[in-house]
């Protein structure tokens, strides 16, 4: 099935570069749009049908038809080669992670609705092919962040963090849309269930990517109750005894669970306090780094720390053998990584407060604003074009020409194909040009 989902996928994209126009991304990410601003996207239907046949089969979508997952699965199969990449992070505060994502992504921007101090527009579409959120499209990729930052994302939420966190870590600790799924699939009565006679071997648990302690579950109530389960079946191949089956169970919306073993409240506190630091530090960082990269890099710092500090979910473990100094390092130079990215996303919200302020005409926050973006500049791994653009603008607001200049010069040399800075370059030197002043660039 996930074969056909990427044969769909290529078919979308070559109609989309033979025909021009084509139907609109199937990105669960446009439902946001649909929420916030009443605008229907297909994103936001494909969600809708993929939650309703969620509440009906089970998470059959997130198992079979979720490219994520496939990278996840085929990360652990290659790790699993060399006997890595098993041990999963055992802290519950890691999976309430993408619970707050969700309030923050769907339920925060919604407040002022709520509040009633703006009013919902209500649900409509988007007529134009041009316009955001419309289900014909011209520009395929609009709601894509760039290939770069598409292959990081992969590479940091699908390999690194499995890679530390254990198979499927990135749909329990940082997928907001699971968050929707897991809550269907308490209804769904197709599951995993006990319909022979068991032996007690176990296999089942060890078979499943999910973490599902199957055994458990059947003793427990019968069936597989674990919102986690995605239906992928492995645990039905490798029963011995055919003794489970996917089939019909009773509906239980507090059903018994097995036993779980807990960690101790301050290393849960310690986990959603890393959690929480590092999504602020790598949120927008750049104005590059999305929520589904944000996430999945925080929980792996969280993960990496807790285990060099020698914690594993209740027992208090110091790390041992040859691991130990290489893991230390490791969440040291995370750590820094950590609150480098952190300074430098202070600065970043520093300078676009100031500079909304500064828009609105107070020289104080104009040079504020432009204090807090050169110091994200100087201090940044890199300065995006956007940065440099934004900067040119406040200089040229303060009448600094020449500064102005050196900036639109940098957007123009790492990035030629970007006409408005070469547009507002030609202007800014021309100006110059026919006031007499300096030019920053004459011989
Ligand atoms: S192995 Fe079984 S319990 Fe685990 S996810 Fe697959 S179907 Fe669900
Ligand atoms: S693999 Fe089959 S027999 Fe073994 S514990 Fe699981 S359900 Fe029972």
């Amino acid at each position: 099935m996930l074969g056909a989902v990427c044969v769909g996928m290529v078919v979308h994209v070559v109609h989309g570069g033979w025909a021009g126009t084509t139907l609109a991304p199937l990105e669960l990410s446009e439902s946001l749009r649909t929420v916030h601003q009443g605008v229907v996207t297909a994103g936001a239907l494909l969600m809708v049908a993929a939650i309703a046949a969620t509440a009906i089969y089970g998470r059959f979508f997130c198992g079979w038809g979720c490219h994520f997952l496939a990278v996840q699965d085929a990360t652990t199969a290659l790790l699993g080669r060399f006997g890595l990449g098993r041990e999963r992070a055992p802290w519950r505060a890691l999976r309430w992670a993408p619970v707050a994502l969700v309030v923050y992504l769907y339920g925060w921007p919604l407040l002022p609705v709520l509040l009633g101090e703006v009013a919902w527009p209500g649900l409509h579409v988007q007529p134009a092919e041009s316009a955001w959120g419309s289900f014909q499209t011209d520009d395929l990729w609009r709601s894509m962040p760039g290939v770069p930052v598409m292959v990081a994302t992969f590479f940091v939420g699908a390999v690194a963090l499995v890679a530390v966190a254990g198979p499927r870590a990135f749909c329990q600790t940082a997928c907001p849309y699971g968050v929707f799924f897991a809550g269907a699939d308490r209804l769904a009565p197709q599951r995993i269930t006990l319909t022979g006679a068991c032996s007690g071997c176990n296999r089942c648990s060890e078979a499943c990517w999910s973490g599902v302690d199957v055994l458990g579950e059947l003793r427990a109530s019968g069936a597989v109750r674990n919102s986690a389960c995605m239906r992928d079946l492995d645990c039905v191949a490798v029963c011995p005894t055919g003794a489970i089956t996917l089939s019909r169970a009773p509906l239980q919306l507090r059903p018994a669970r097995p036993a779980e073993v807990r960690a101790p409240w301050a290393e849960e506190a310690l986990a959603a306090l890393l959690v929480l630091g590092g999504f602020l530090a790598f949120r927008g960082l750049y104005a590059a780094i999305p929520v589904l990269m944000a996430l999945p890099a925080a929980v792996l710092v969280a993960v990496v720390t807790l285990r060099a500090l020698g914690l594993r979910g209740g027992a208090a473990v110091a790390p041992t053998g040859k691991g130990t100094l290489p893991l230390r390092l490791a969440a040291l130079s995370l750590l820094a990584f950590t609150a480098h990215s952190g300074l430098v996303r202070l600065h970043e919200a520093r300078a676009q407060t100031a500079e909304l302020a500064a828009r609105a005409g107070d020289p104080s926050d104009l040079a504020e604003a432009i204090a807090e973006w050169e110091a994200a500049r100087d201090l940044g791994v890199y300065a995006p074009t956007t940065l440099r653009s934004r900067l040119a603008d406040l200089y040229l607001r303060r009448g600094d020409r020449r500064a102005a200049v050196a900036e639109l010069r940098a957007v123009v040399d790492a990035d030629p194909g970007d006409e408005g800075a070469r547009r507002a370059l030609a202007a800014v030197e021309g100006a110059s040009a026919d006031q007499g002043a300096e030019h920053p660039y004459a011989e």
